[in-house]
């Protein structure tokens, strides 16, 4: 359209200079022409592209201060139609959520505690190119050690680094799980109260040889058949048993946040299904390779594992 009238209102200047004769006599042989060329409406003309004012792209952090496996909420509002974050050389793209743009990040368990810049780079629906930055401070914790005494064949019973390698490939799939919709909008909470009885991040050394690796959640003990409920909305994406985390169910919370519940005597929910914060999604059991009967409870953000106990704490600020 724009180029039809153009071109329309070109010929129309073109013929008014070249039969125009300036004295404003209408009268002759091409009066007829020049009546034509003269009605209002024939000459259309583009109306002046006014730039629609864009709202200033402003970054909304849920806390400034975090702490290794913690999480941080990343908001951008105004006017954003795409972006990403980069923190300690990872990327995450903006998702659309109700009132602005948004992306969980997940401070990783060995991400160096001190200054860590933070940089949205966005693009505003008018096609021009913004960043914003931010100071973040990463606060350490010091990781505990559980001490753990098995009998030799209760070590080959317990522990296989193969195992354990195909498990933690096929839970690093569903971790990357990332929902662009937000799925929840209430408060995080507790699946069971009960002991912890091993805390997130632990180290465990076995039979006093050296500490090893970090406790990938966070272990409730209770009795077997215990209730145990969705910590916040979403949908199941996993509901199956696997070798090492036994009678399995993991919840896609949306904008990249999952939650996983390990160990269980039974299932309360299947593939696909979607739930709301509290509902029973199984029972306490002791499933897999466990020790005896508790809940295995795993978040993670963005395809990290972090501490779930900082979603019902309030440390990430959401
Ligand atoms: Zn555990």
């Amino acid at each position: 359209m724009p180029r039809r009238l153009s071109v329309v209102a070109l010929c129309l200047a073109l013929f008014l200079a070249a039969c125009g004769n300036g004295n404003g006599d209408n009268s002759g042989p091409f009066s007829d022409v020049e009546l034509r060329v003269n009605t209002p409406t024939a000459a259309p003309t583009e109306p002046p592209v006014t730039p629609t004012p864009e709202e200033p792209a402003e970054l909304v952090l849920s806390t400034h201060e975090v702490y290794q496996a913690g999480a941080l909420l990343v908001s951008v509002t105004g006017d954003v139609s795409e972006g990403v974050i980069s923190f300690q050389g990872r990327e995450h793209d903006l998702h659309q959520g109700d009132h602005s743009m948004y992306s969980f990040v997940g401070i990783d368990i060995d991400d160096p505690p001190g200054p860590a810049p933070l940089e949205v780079r966005f693009i505003t629906p008018n096609g021009s190119k913004g960043s914003l930055s931010a100071d973040i401070t990463i606060h350490n914790v010091e990781w505990e050690v559980d001490y753990l005494y098995f009998e030799p064949a209760e070590i080959d019973e317990f522990f296989d680094p193969e195992l354990e390698r195909q498990e933690a490939k096929l839970l690093d799939k569903t971790y990357d799980i990332t929902t662009p919709e937000k799925l929840w909008d209430t408060p995080w909470h507790t699946p069971l109260e009960g002991e912890i009885t091993a805390r997130f991040g632990s180290r465990r050394s076995v039979n006093d040889g050296p500490p090893e690796g970090h406790h990938s959640g966070t272990d409730i003990g209770a009795e077997p058949g215990t209730p145990i409920a969705a910590t916040n909305h979403g949908r199941v994406v996993m509901a199956r048993h696997l070798d090492i985390r036994g009678n399995t169910v993991v919840i896609d919370h949306g904008g990249g946040v999952l939650s996983a519940y390990a160990h269980m005597q039974e299932f309360h929910v299947s593939e696909g299904q979607d739930v709301q914060a509290g509902d029973v999604v199984g029972t306490v059991g002791n499933t897999g390779r466990s020790t005896g009967p508790h809940l295995h409870w795993e978040i993670a953000v963005n395809g990290k594992l972090v501490d779930p106990y900082r979603f019902v704490d309030g440390s990430n600020g959401f």
